[in-house]
This record gives structure tokens, C-alpha cells and sequence, in this order.
């Protein structure tokens, strides 16, 4: 997956990086508030991000609406993202929603 020069650029909104045809593709790394798009055939598969508590979790997203739970994606420069981002482990929640571009954490997860 090629990411232009630009989308490395510092206080960006979240949006779309980059597109991939297979996860496998994306880089280690990607720009701060980036997200990349798995698509393949025409057809959004997955977002991937690194989740924006900066623990260095990586969130991949189901965006396949033939398969469940599926989140939608508001392709535009900011980013909209629903429903919510939910992620647990063992030690930590990360629950926020990713609405315009910008990350609003869900009241008492934090
Ligand atoms: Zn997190």
C-alpha cells in the first residue's frame, strides 16, 4: 500500500490514508490519525487504524455489510465512522466514536 508523502503531515484529521486490496498490506506504520482502507473487487472489507489511546493497538473493522457486526463508513475528507469503536481486553476499554474527524471518547471509559 503506497501512502503519499502529504498524509504524513501532523495535525490531520482522521481520515482515509491509504486503500489496500488485502490487510496483509498495510504498513506497521501509519500517519497519526490515519486509517487505511481494505477494498477489493469494488467492495470495502475492513478499516484499520491504530487506536487513538496511543497504547499501539491496531482496530481492524469489519466493513463488509454482508458480514457481522459491520460498521459504515462516511467516505469523506473527515471521517465518520458508526456504530461506536468498543474494544476490551483483559485490562483496558477503549470506547470512543470517530465522528467528523475527530475522536469523541464515550463518557466513563476513561
Ligand atoms: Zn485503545
Amino acid at each position: 500500500m503506497k501512502i503519499v508523502w502529504w498524509k504524513w503531515l501532523p495535525f490531520q484529521r482522521w481520515r482515509v490514508v491509504g486503500e489496500a486490496e488485502s490487510a496483509d498490506e498495510i504498513p506497521d506504520r501509519l500517519p497519526r490519525n490515519g486509517v487505511a482502507l481494505v477494498a477489493a473487487s469494488g467492495r470495502n472489507k475492513w478499516i484499520v487504524f491504530d487506536c487513538p489511546c496511543r497504547y499501539g493497538h491496531r482496530i481492524m473493522l469489519n466493513v463488509d455489510e454482508s458480514r457481522r457486526p459491520f460498521w459504515t463508513l462516511q467516505p469523506s475528507k473527515r471521517l465518520t465512522i458508526s456504530p461506536s469503536v468498543d474494544f476490551h481486553d483483559s485490562n483496558k476499554r477503549c470506547h470512543y466514536f470517530i465522528r467528523g474527524g475527530r475522536i469523541l471518547w464515550a463518557k466513563g471509559d476513561r
